[in-house]
């Protein structure tokens, strides 16, 4: 035999046993989004590398090291998307799809980072995003916000995950800010670990977000961005607080919150959980005032925020889950040449009448035996059994492999009546 080809580190299969629990997520995020009226986009999965250097900023973890890239046959720049909101605005732009409209949007797929992969951090992960352009005022960061607030509660965790909310303020106020913060930092350097020295160049708000235990102090000690902000930003973020604060929304005020990427202006959120130890932000994102014209739109007001599905998945439990079922309600039998034809045209009928069913035709005949076993096995409520007798008959005997009903002989013209409503569809 020869060698067994793995997959990729940190690039999962979703097994079948997983993968309601995903069509569950996706659809109530589904739902979720045409209740509040967004509309999905899809983009490519490959860009020109150019459009994430220029978006998400050259000196940012994502580009200096976790991006994908190559060249592909023509000696082109590629890179296999990290993320999604720089490919949104770049198509948002190639069709013209801001001129003079505001848009709220969704898409779903699969990113990719060269991370080290573990628990809730894999280098294939899928996020939902969402992205609304053209608006510019605290009402829309409040709309999403309460959005996600509602997927939470939807998917049964609102109990497990907390809001933290920041504002980065106007570019130029961080600008100033960055001065401030690097003067600070300069004067106690020899506190700095080697991460926060490079950053201390390249990208220094990031060095508040370090999770390194002998800095905390000094980062405590750090003047505060909120104490810096500009006055538009401050009064776009106090009317924000104050409208979730209406719609009974609680948080915290972090001010150590700065997001990895560049383009973030004003606010910030995150939405994090105890339960998934070191990787516990699920939800992230923020207004990027600036981004459309950085990369060659007019100037556009944005607020977008992406969610990482697995962190999700793995915080729904089972119980909450328990009410999406996805496994078959009826598994039919059929014994012999005859019935099997039958089957499968009794089968095809009640899936004409009841498009909701979930019927598990028996393929591959066997015996009796062999089919009660793999109706079982499907978690059917009920087998429906076609042999001999039954066709003699123009019947159809149910059982009843869950509850109580005495095992019965139906005539097949009432079957479509009878699953309609024991079976509620
Ligand atoms: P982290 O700080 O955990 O690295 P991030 O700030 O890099 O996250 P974003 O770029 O804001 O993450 O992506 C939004 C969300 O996507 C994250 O909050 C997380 O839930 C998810 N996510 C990001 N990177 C990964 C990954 N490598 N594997 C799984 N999920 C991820
Ligand atoms: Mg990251």
């Amino acid at each position: 035999m020869s060698k067994l080809i793995q997959a990729i580190r940190g690039m999962n299969d979703i097994l079948p046993e997983e993968t309601p629990k995903w069509q569950f997520v996706e659809q109530q995020f589904r739902k979720l989004m045409a209740a509040y009226g967004y509309a999905e986009i899809r983009f490519p999965i490959v860009e020109k590398t150019e459009l994430f250097k220029r978006s998400i900023g050259e000196v940012t973890d994502i580009v200096e090291k976790e991006m994908y890239t190559f060249e592909d046959r023509n000696g082109d720049s590629l890179s296999l998307r990290p993320e999604g909101t720089a490919a949104c605005v770049r198509a948002c732009l190639q069709h013209g799809l801001l001129y003079n409209q505001s848009r709220r949007l969704w898409y779903l797929g699969p990113m990719f980072r060269h991370e080290r992969p573990q628990k809730g951090r894999y280098r294939q992960f899928y996020q939902l995003g969402v992205e609304a352009f053209g608006f510019s005022g605290p009402d829309i960061d409040a709309e999403m916000i309460m959005m996600s607030a509602r997927l939470w509660q939807r998917l049964g965790i609102a109990d497990s995950v907390t809001l933290e909310l920041n504002s980065l303020g106007s570019i130029e106020s961080r600008r100033a800010y960055r001065d401030i913060l690097v003067a600070y930092l300069n004067e106690h350097r020899e506190q700095l670990d080697a991460d926060s020295l490079r950053r201390l160049q390249s990208n220094p708000l990031r060095i508040l977000d370090s999770k390194n235990p002998d800095m905390q102090a000094l980062i405590e000690a750090a003047p505060k961005l909120n104490a810096h902000l500009d006055e538009a930003s401050r009064e776009h973020f106090v009317k924000l607080c104050n409208l979730l604060d209406a719609a009974g929304i609680t948080y915290r005020l972090n001010s150590r919150l700065v997001r990895g990427l560049d383009y973030y202006s004003k606010t910030v959120f995150e939405w994090v959980t105890d339960r998934l130890g070191a990787q516990g932000t699920i939800c992230a994102g923020g207004r990027f005032d600036g981004l459309v014209e950085q990369l060659g739109g007019r100037a556009t007001t944005a607020m977008g925020f992406a969610i990482g599905l697995e962190r999700l998945v793995l915080l729904i439990d089972e119980a909450q889950f328990a009410r999406y079922d996805s496994a078959p309600q009826v598994y039919l039998l059929a014994l012999g040449d005859a019935a099997e034809i039958r089957a499968i045209e009794l089968a095809e009928q009640c899936r004409d009448a009841l498009p909701e069913l979930r019927l598990l035709l028996n393929a591959g005949g066997g015996g009796m035996k062999s089919q009660m076993k793999k109706a079982d096995r499907s978690g059917a409520q009920f087998a429906l059994i076609l042999a001999d007798d039954e066709l003699a008959r123009n019947e159809i005997t149910i059982k009843d492999l869950r509850g109580e009903m005495q095992q019965q002989a139906l005539s097949q013209i009432g079957l479509v009546e009878f699953l309609k409503s024991s079976l509620k569809l």
